[in-house]
């Protein structure tokens, strides 16, 4: 069954009729620009074709009742709790998963201070892979504030829905993440990727041209999680504000490759090569938005691959399951490869031709094998559209 009519089912059992309509949002992946959106840098995301439908109703009365294919029971609030409930400081009173549902409604009613909301009824359904680093966390917040933006007639526009996503997430589930996630799914278009200045927000729409010259995204998802990966996300970040700080510099933004050669003498190594890898890699958005716009994605590769070498060594947030999927997907011929995502686990993508799609997947999942590994799991995506209403 398709998410879509897993979301219109789930709605319809629990609830008792048909939903008033269907929305859904995009998960994403990040084409290059890794670990930069905290330090006010660029990053390079697309929306891609998996996606997370709510089905959703008003009410008459002031409850709402959000459901999803992940729990056996509806959570059940009323608008007036909202405000009780979050920001919760690390203090949930709801199941974590409903927060990001419950957590829009409430960021939503913050950005809309005139709103007079009713109750809802909301059932949720997505073919996200969660936790693979393709942001079922955006999919779920994008697909809630589009139907809420609606039902509640608030007409806020996409930047607005993205931030509201956000302080979802940041304040209501308590997860410290940027603004990525959501704007890449909030303003996906088909066949583009979206360029994020993460310190001014302006966005451009960057085609491509994947489509055009019959290339794929391949995506493996090593399938491995590391108990490190929140205490090391914090630690790097920390190796950034020192670097900053000893630049004298209020983020890392505020610098460039050209400021290398001072920071190798202001900072010891390991804090070197942090603020190395941040700063090169920004240049390499840069590079990688000039290289599709004038040459065209085949031209893309080496920008992927450094940015992977300086993740693996200079960020050394790798892991020997994604340094083996990126080595082997670049053995079979892939145009680049990265790891995508936070690191110590999670995925990498491969740039490959539409033929090699099934030799590199085996090769990969042989490597793997021949490696002692779990077995990945690889699949292509493609940049998608962002938010619609699908019923
Ligand atoms: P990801 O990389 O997939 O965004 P996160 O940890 O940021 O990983 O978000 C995953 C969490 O989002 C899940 O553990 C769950 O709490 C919530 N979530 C995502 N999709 C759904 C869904 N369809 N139904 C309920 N909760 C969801
Ligand atoms: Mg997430």
């Amino acid at each position: 069954m398709t998410a879509l009519n897993a979301a219109r089912e789930l709605f319809a059992d629990l609830y008792g009729h048909e939903a008033e309509g269907i929305w859904s949002a995009p998960g994403r992946v990040n084409l290059i620009g890794e670990h930069t959106d905290y330090n006010e840098g660029y990053v390079l995301p697309f929306a891609i074709q998996q996606r997370t439908y709510a089905a959703a109703s008003l009410r008459d009365d002031d409850r709402i009742r959000v459901a999803s294919t992940f729990a056996d029971e509806p959570v059940e609030v009323s608008l007036s709790d909202l405000d009780t409930l979050f920001p919760s400081a690390g203090d949930l009173r709801v199941p974590e998963w409903s927060a990001y549902a419950l957590g829009v409604a409430w960021a939503l009613l913050l950005a809309a201070p005139d709103a007079r909301p009713t109750g809802v009824d909301i059932a949720i359904a997505s073919d996200v892979p969660v936790g693979a680093g393709l942001s079922s966390s955006a999919a779920i917040e994008g697909s809630v504030a589009s139907a809420l933006n609606e039902l509640w007639g608030l007409d806020l526009d996409p930047v607005t829905l993205a931030q509201v996503g956000r302080r979802a997430e940041n304040e209501a589930v308590g997860a410290p993440t940027g603004i990525m996630d959501q704007m890449a799914s909030m303003l996906g278009q088909a066949d583009a990727a979206t360029f994020l200045d993460c310190r001014t927000l302006e966005t451009r729409s960057v085609p491509t041209g994947f489509t055009g010259e019959g290339l794929e995204v391949l995506v493996i998802d090593t399938q491995v999680t590391h108990a490190h990966s929140t205490g090391g996300y914090r630690e790097r970040r920390a190796s950034c504000e020192r670097g900053a700080e000893l630049l004298g510099i209020r983020s890392l933004r505020d610098a460039d490759v050209s400021d290398l050669l001072r920071a190798a003498e202001l900072m010891d190594d390991v804090t070197f090569r942090r603020v190395r890898h941040i700063l090169t890699e920004n240049q390499r958005v840069l590079d990688t938005v000039s290289a599709l716009d004038e040459q065209g994605p085949r031209a893309i590769g080496e920008l992927l691959v450094a940015s992977h070498a300086s993740m693996r060594d200079d960020f050394e947030i790798s892991v020997p399951e994604l340094d083996l999927a990126v080595d082997t997907a670049l053995a079979q011929g892939a145009i680049g490869a990265r790891m995508t995502g936070g690191g110590f686990g999670g995925a990498a993508i491969a740039l490959i031709e539409h033929e090699a799609v099934e030799s590199v997947s085996d090769a990969v999942v042989r490597a793997f094998a021949d490696a002692g590994f779990g077995a990945p799991h690889v699949f292509t995506v493609h940049p998608a559209e962002g938010p619609r209403r699908d019923a």
